[in-house]
């Protein structure tokens, strides 16, 4: 839906729309359903053309409504999430609120949810439990709940069922609402619900406050038309829309500008970039290539679909410069049988293929992936693959998951003979081998001289400053508080399985890129 469509008045077509099936009554339970989310409406992909505004600005009605009131956000789950709190703060602050880091001090709290896993969403309804009490302390605090559990139905109905401290609900597509959403809910005694199943325009002038000055995220596309059988973001993140190149590329320089030392561009599906731009022959090679031009330190990107990973983006990552040697490239199984039945769409051949590619171009590269495990009636044999793929490529880490149903996915409608006790002692095993190579391939910095940009102090002791490698290895170092933000060379002194131990060996100037 886009903002033609909304005032048009498409509103509460999803709950009388004629999918009876999945489009609830939400009317039953409060009055004031603006937009209710759809499952099926979010799977369609219409050819409607996706169009892009500069044109955002706080409606003149709401400035100054947070004057004197305070907002805070937590965010679960991707990059993407953090991403959209950066915009979602920065629309706070435009309307005139502080930012505050402690619930009791806010008069909005938002939950920017994720519905990737199952325990995923149980964090953020045990949540909302414990934000009851807040809320029948302070009735005027507002309550309300975006992001990607917003967009499925069966939250929705959850959470007006049996979380009636919740203020307001709204989704993904529709960010750019929140002054109308929150003056909405300022005004009615009722949930204000408003959530577009159907993906909006590309807002480029969002306003943002980025966490940090050091690293930022940039989005270069939204959305997912890939479909995994086990995924439920194409129907919270709707279909695929690539920003225009000279936005991306305006954006970075300026980042560049203000001092930045990396960026990560952003999307579910970043190897699709470009295929939905209307007439140029443009993607993620040519992007990379033309951002690797720009003064910025390090450049990576998040996430890669190894089926769209072509011989393009593999020779303009191998130019390296400010091009990080480090590819996350998520296989989610070993087993051609297994990665079929996901609709991964490539082999296991296919994608050692593509792993041979990447490392004769890139030898230094390191590759990280995501692996998914007891998926639906997965075999001892299939699994084994899975463990068996993962020595030959030699990952040098990994996140693992156990396989969870989401609601509307094709997988979760399959039968699964896998007891629990199989996959997780799967996932043990699994995750015996991602630290045995992880440590393994830590040991071979011992001695070196790596690159850190650094970020700040170690979690652990604020006498100790943490930072990262090209090759995202966490290192620990003492050295002067006025070393964060620059990259160092650091000497790595001892390898442990998640993180690195080392000595600054230079006087404090920005070390020259490697
Ligand atoms: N777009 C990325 C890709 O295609 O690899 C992944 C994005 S997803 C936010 C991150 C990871 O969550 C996936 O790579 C997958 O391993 C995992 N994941 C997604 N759906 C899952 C499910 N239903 N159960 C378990 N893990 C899941
Ligand atoms: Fe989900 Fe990634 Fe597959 Fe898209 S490509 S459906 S985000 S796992």
């Amino acid at each position: 839906m886009n903002e033609k469509q909304r005032l048009e008045g498409q509103q509460v077509e999803t709950a009388n729309s004629s999918d009876k099936k999945s489009a609830k009554d939400y009317s039953k339970y409060f009055e004031q359903v603006i937009t209710a989310p759809s499952l099926k409406e979010a799977k369609k992909r219409g050819k409607e053309e996706v169009k892009y505004h500069n044109d955002f600005a706080i409606p003149e009605e709401f400035r100054g409504m947070g004057n004197g009131r305070k907002f805070y956000i937590r965010t679960y789950g991707c990059q993407m999430n953090e991403h959209d709190t950066e915009v979602m703060a920065g629309i706070f602050l435009a309307l005139g609120y502080e930012p505050t880091d402690n619930t009791e001090d806010a008069n909005v709290i938002l939950l920017n949810t994720c519905a990737i896993r199952e325990n995923a969403e149980n964090k953020v309804f045990g949540e909302l439990g414990h934000l009851k009490s807040l809320k029948l302390e302070k009735p005027d605090l507002l309550l309300g709940v975006c992001g990607c559990m917003s967009q499925e139905e069966s939250v929705v109905n959850k959470i007006l069922k049996t979380y009636q401290q919740v203020d307001m609900i709204f989704g993904t597509h529709n960010i750019h609402r929140l002054p109308n959403i929150l003056n909405e809910a300022y005004m009615s005694k009722e949930m204000v619900v408003e959530v577009w199943s159907k993906e909006g325009d590309v807002i480029e002038n969002l306003p943002k406050v980025r966490r940090g000055k050091i690293k930022a995220w940039v989005n270069i596309m939204y959305g997912c038309d890939k479909f995994c059988t086990y995924c439920i973001v194409p129907f919270t993140r709707g279909k695929e829309r690539s920003r225009r190149p000279e936005e991306i590329i305006q954006e970075v320089r300026h980042l560049a500008a203000q001092g930045y030392q990396e960026v990560t561009l952003l999307g579910q599906n970043v190897n699709a970039y470009g295929k939905d731009l209307e007439g140029v022959n443009y993607g993620l090679g040519e992007l990379m290539d033309e951002l690797r031009k720009i003064d910025i330190p390090r450049i990576r990107f998040t996430t890669s679909h190894p089926r769209d990973f072509d011989d393009r983006l593999i020779e303009v990552l191998a130019k390296g410069g400010n091009l990080m040697d480090h590819i996350h490239l998520p296989v989610q199984s070993g087993s051609t049988d297994v990665l079929k039945i996901m609709a991964r769409k490539y082999s296991r051949e296919q994608y050692l293929e593509l792993v041979r590619k990447i490392k004769a171009a890139i030898p230094n590269v390191a590759l990280t992936t995501d692996i998914i495990v007891g998926y639906p009636n997965e075999t001892d044999e299939q699994f084994e693959e899975t463990m068996s793929l993962y020595r030959e490529v030699g990952y040098e880490l990994a996140y693992t998951f156990i396989y969870s149903p989401r609601e509307g996915t094709p997988a979760a409608k399959m039968e699964d003979n896998v007891p629990m006790e199989v996959k997780k002692a799967r996932l043990q095993r699994l995750n015996a081998l991602v630290n045995e190579l992880s440590l393994e391939a830590m040991k071979k910095y011992k001695g070196q001289i790596v690159d850190v940009l650094v970020e700040g102090e170690s979690k652990n002791n604020p006498d100790v400053l943490a930072g990262y490698t090209s090759r995202s290895k966490l290192v620990n170092f003492a050295a002067p508080k006025s070393a964060i933000g620059k990259i160092v060379k650091v000497k790595i002194t001892e390898a442990k399985t998640w993180s690195l131990n080392g000595e600054m060996v230079e006087e404090l100037e920005p070390a020259e890129v490697k």
